[in-house]
Parts: C-alpha cells; sequence; structure tokens
C-alpha cells in the first residue's frame, strides 16, 4: 500500500490568518442591519425597474442572438445547401442529419442537394458553428427564441420547416439574409480581397506568399542560376 509522507511545512509559504474579534456592537448585528436597510431604502428611493414584462413586452436582443435556423433558397427558390455536410461534420451537438443526392438534371450549378435534412432543436446548443461552417450561406440562425413543442418530435425540424422559417423571416430587418456576398459566400470572395504584400519575408517554396494577388497562386519564382 502506497505510503503518503507528509510534506515540510515552509512558513515562508503558509499566510497564517487571524479570526477578527468580534465587540459588542457586532455581536448584536445591529450594524449590519442596519447597513441592509439603508440599501432597501436606496432602491425603493431610487427605484430603477429592471425585469422586463414578457409576453407583454417583447426582448430586445441583440444582433447577433442565435435563435431557431432556418434553410435559405436561392434566387430561383429553390434550397440553397449543396449537401456538403460541412455543417454536420462541425456540429459539436450531433444534432443535423442530411442525406445527399444528385442534384435534379435541370439544377446544372449543383452536383448535388438535400434529399432530406433534419435538425433536432431540442438537442442544437445555438452554438452557431454550423452557420460558420456552410460555404454557400444556406443555414442561418435567426432571431426566433420562442418555439415550443408539445412532443419532441415537433421539435425535430425537416428541409420543409426549415424552408417555411427562411420564408417567414426574410423579410423581417433582424433576419436579413446575410448572404449579400455573391452566389457562393465569404469565400468566393477571396479574389476581391484588396492586394496586399506579404507580411513576412517570402520563402522561396512559399508560393501563396509569393503571390502579387490574394487568392491566386502564381508559379514558384525561378531558382537562383536558372529561368
Ligand atoms: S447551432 Fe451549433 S449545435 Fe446547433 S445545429 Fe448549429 S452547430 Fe449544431
Ligand atoms: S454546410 Fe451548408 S451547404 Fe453544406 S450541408 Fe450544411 S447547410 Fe448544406
Amino acid at each position: 500500500m502506497l505510503e503518503l509522507k507528509p510534506m515540510p511545512i515552509n512558513s515562508k509559504d503558509v499566510t497564517w490568518i487571524e479570526e477578527p474579534e468580534i465587540g459588542f456592537w457586532e455581536a448584536t448585528f445591529l450594524p449590519a442591519i442596519v447597513k441592509g436597510l439603508k440599501t432597501t431604502l436606496g432602491h425603493i428611493t431610487q427605484y430603477q425597474p429592471v425585469t422586463q414584462q414578457y409576453p407583454e413586452v417583447r426582448p430586445e436582443l441583440p444582433q447577433h442572438y442565435r435563435g431557431l435556423h432556418r434553410l435559405n433558397r436561392d434566387e430561383k427558390g429553390r434550397v440553397k445547401c449543396v449537401a456538403c455536410m460541412l455543417c454536420a461534420t462541425a456540429c459539436p451537438a450531433n444534432c443535423i442529419a442530411i442525406e445527399a443526392a444528385p442534384a435534379p438534371p435541370d439544377w446544372p450549378d449543383r452536383d448535388k442537394y438535400p434529399s432530406t435534412f433534419v435538425l433536432d432543436e431540442l438537442r442544437c446548443i445555438y452554438c452557431g458553428m454550423c452557420e460558420e461552417a456552410c460555404p454557400v450561406d444556406a443555414i442561418e440562425l435567426t432571431h426566433i427564441y420562442d418555439v415550443t413543442g408539445e412532443t419532441r418530435q415537433e421539435m425535430v425540424f425537416d428541409k420543409l420547416k426549415l424552408l417555411e422559417i427562411y420564408d417567414e423571416t426574410k423579410d423581417n430587418p433582424k433576419d436579413p439574409v446575410r448572404t449579400g456576398r455573391g452566389r457562393l459566400g465569404p469565400a468566393s470572395e477571396f479574389g476581391a480581397l484588396p492586394t496586399l504584400g506579404p507580411a513576412t519575408p517570402v520563402v522561396r517554396e512559399d508560393r501563396a506568399a509569393a503571390s502579387a494577388t490574394s487568392g491566386v497562386i502564381g508559379p514558384p519564382p525561378p531558382e537562383p542560376g536558372k529561368r
């Protein structure tokens, strides 16, 4: 059996604190009671209501509030999602399930689309990582926070329901469609980023850093002595 030896105590490492002595008045608790009453009177005379009268008064939520999800539509009204699975992969709560299918022949701009898209709103922790991961801005979180259901199944939203939320919220100024970055989202704008010089000395093999234009990888510079 393991035997624990007591560690020697270095008096420099220990700060000893003496218990304060309680005087006569402290022992009666009167000073503490008077102090408490003073605080209460202060609140009564300088009353500032802080309670929101929900549900009669709806709260003003911050712009970045993350509520119920929606699946956005593209300019032709089709589901924008291309079934890349990035949101489901990024989701830490594992609450997104997608089945991909080949895109219909009259959808030449994509290979796949989600034949089913299911999101468990009860399991979700509203972290917003799905929104961050989506390369085409198809999934977004809205300001809707007060949805209820009578069964767990009612809170498992399918593609139709998520598209309906898009239809309901897209014109609400609180939930603007945040795409506005082109059809492919932020990544597609890489070429339009301002041209910046490399911040650090360019290593010969580092083709990205040697590129003169952001987002365009040029050929590697010639090795010394070679053309
Ligand atoms: S908000 Fe977070 S937990 Fe909810 S579906 Fe998106 S990634 Fe998953
Ligand atoms: S990341 Fe976007 S495009 Fe990819 S499956 Fe999720 S919602 Fe669809």
